[in-house]
């Protein structure tokens, strides 16, 4: 493959307006440790859409121009120096596919001592930095990437296809970092998840591959909580259908043992609300694991209950490498067993990204971006 010049972007120029396909500079030369990809599928989260709508807390003026987007697969097209291998060891060549973390920095406290890159505090995000900035192609609704020498890597099993690798460089890694962080659940907790999007599909699916066997999916509408039962919970309940929050809460103190609450809530919906309701469902000394917050909105929260029930929160921020890694062997182990697609949409070029993104606020769940189309 011949190394390009120019590559096509979705920019985002101001926040609430379309996107506009233009054609940007390809960084000519890689740093040490560096790879341009070739971005083969890219996929919408639900973070792209507060950023483009300017209302969510990765929306920064002083970044625009920038390309959206996280969550994407590609294809190497070239190397900087340095070592041709991933992170987990394995070799790469040119056209090998792969999945990168976000740029955490390697010297600061947080990628030290406390051995969590996520929280890097000079950390470069893809998907927010402004293209005028060094190396510009630093978002997926590109044809390329420009990979960071210090973005972990990890080359894509060829069991797990495009079209699945890209929600698991978000959506599906996030949840492996949150299960992690909330440490072994035993197979008779009871455990909540609270959406039945992407996040919290995943979440069902690997809570029931893990062998829990009392999983409620508190959701809407009707099709996503029918995915969440194919997926693995055993109890449904519907937004539309409940719409009081003390009565879903009856509900799961009915499901679980001794009506106490449930043992886990994972709060994967992102409705600032439902942080609130979270708290309520949970029996005395359970966790709460949070991951779907990114809004900037504020809501009442009655704190007391964290005392009263002594609870824990625990909170995952963005993953590590070996996230990703564990989020696409768990794709590669389970395929078969779970349908994925029914999650996603048929990929559009990147002319139809605000399409995608104005579908993703009527309801659409992962829409998939072809930036090859
Ligand atoms: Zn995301
Ligand atoms: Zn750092």
């Amino acid at each position: 493959m011949n190394y390009p010049l120019r590559s096509r972007a979705a920019l985002l120029t101001a926040f609430g307006v379309p996107t506009s396909v233009e054609s940007v500079d390809v960084p000519q030369e890689l740093e040490e440790g560096a790879i341009l990809a070739r971005v083969r599928r890219a996929s919408v989260c639900g973070t792209d859409v507060h950023t483009w709508l300017g209302s969510g807390f990765t929306a920064n003026q002083k970044n625009l121009p920038s390309i959206m987007g996280h969550e994407m697969v590609g294809e190497v097209v070239a190397f900087g120096d340095g070592p041709q291998v991933d992170s987990v060891g394995q070799t790469l060549a040119a056209g090998d596919r792969i999945v990168w973390t976000h740029a955490p920095c390697g010297r600061c406290y947080y990628c030290g001592v406390g051995r969590s890159p996520s929280l890097c505090l000079n950390r470069q995000s893809y998907g927010r930095v402004s293209v005028n900035t060094f190396p510009g192609l630093t978002g997926a609704f590109a044809e390329y990437c420009y990979v960071f020498p210090t973005s972990g890597r990890v080359k894509v099993p060829d069991e797990v296809p495009d079209d699945w690798a890209a929600p698991s460089s978000c959506a599906l890694r996030t949840v492996v970092h949150l299960l992690e962080r909330v440490g072994v659940i035993e197979s008779h907790e009871s455990v909540v998840v609270q959406g039945t999007g992407p996040l919290g599909l995943f979440a069902v699916a690997m809570l029931h591959h893990a062998g829990i066997q009392n999983i409620t999916a508190i959701g809407a509408p009707g099709p996503r909580l029918e995915i969440a039962k194919a997926y693995g919970a055993t109890q449904l309940i519907s937004l539309e259908e409940t719409p009081d929050p003390a009565v879903r809460a009856g509900l799961v103190r009915d499901a679980t043992r001794g009506s106490r609450g449930a043992d886990l809530v994972l709060e994967m919906s992102g409705a600032p609300q439902a942080y609130s309701e979270g708290l309520e469902l949970l029996a005395p000394g359970g966790r709460f694991g949070v991951a779907g917050q990114t809004s900037s909105e504020r809501v009442p929260v009655d704190p007391s209950l964290v005392v009263r029930k002594q609870l824990s929160v625990i909170g995952a921020l963005s993953a590590h490498v070996g996230h990703y890694w564990k989020a696409l062997e768990f794709l590669k182990e389970s395929r078969g067993r779970f349908d994925w697609d029914a999650m996603l949409t048929r990929p559009t070029g990147l002319d139809g990204l605000t399409q995608a993104m104005q579908g993703m606020r009527n309801g659409v769940m992962k829409p998939l971006i072809d930036p090859q189309a």
